[in-house]
């Protein structure tokens, strides 16, 4: 039989993500159900359930699962929603919110990554989520407006297309700051206006602007 980490799963939930707060039961859930092993090239399957992000090749991470659980709480997800993510990457946070939401438009700008992760999303079954290749700091129009938007690559400044492609009523998640540390934002539309809240101080690797190969 294939080993699927059940213990290192539900260890992780409750020492990492419960552990420091995530209260958010749909979330702890999620969390648990979602096989991030998968997720992680080979070599780092062991590791994935540790509480750190991993290399997942052209330099680029997988966040740390504490990291994924406090973003898509912050995200005040019912089932209902149409999500935008940005930075695909692995494809394990599309999976989380996957599972959260009704619907997942996630962006990429590294074919290679966002091949891999399609494929991964698609064998694992994970439906409602779509991955497309492109610079997700123009967002996605073709699939705007979102009810929720998370940036899971480091911007020096909130890219203007995103808060436009956010609905009424809508919550944008994104790390802002500089190459080395940032302020994890959550920002709400409430009757036009934008609502700011810092989360936290965390490091994500930077947006491109721009196609990448
Ligand atoms: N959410 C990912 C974390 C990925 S790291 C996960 O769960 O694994 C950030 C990702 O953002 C990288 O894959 C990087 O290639 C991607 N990225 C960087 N700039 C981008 C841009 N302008 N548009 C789309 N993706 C971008």
């Amino acid at each position: 039989m294939k080993y699927v980490f059940l213990d290192e799963r539900r260890s992780m939930v409750e020492n990492q993500i419960r552990g420091r707060g995530i209260k958010d039961e749909r979330v702890l859930l999620a969390m648990e159900s979602v096989l991030r092993h998968e997720f992680v090239p080979k070599e780092m399957m062991r590791d994935a359930y540790c509480d750190r992000p991993l290399p997942i090749g052209e330099g680029q991470t997988i966040s740390q699962p504490y990291m994924v659980a406090l973003m898509s709480e912050c995200l005040e997800l019912c089932g209902d929603e149409k999500v935008l993510e940005v930075g695909t990457g692995s494809g394990y946070q599309s999976a989380v919110l996957s599972v959260l939401a009704r619907e997942v438009v996630s962006i990429e700008v590294r074919k290679s990554l966002f091949l891999q992760a399609g494929k991964v999303l698609d064998l694992l079954g994970y439906g409602n989520v779509r991955v497309v290749l492109g610079d997700g700091s123009l967002g996605y129009k073709e699939g705007a407006p979102y009810d929720r938007i998370i940036v899971t690559a480091a911007c020096e400044c909130v890219p203007d297309a995103l808060p436009e492609q956010l609905s009424e009523g809508g919550i944008l998640v994104i790390p802002v700051g500089s190459a080395f540390v940032q302020s994890l934002l959550k920002i709400r539309k409430v009757r036009g206006e934008f609502i700011e809240e810092p989360i936290t101080s965390c490091v994500f690797v930077p947006l491109a602007r721009g196609p990448k190969d």
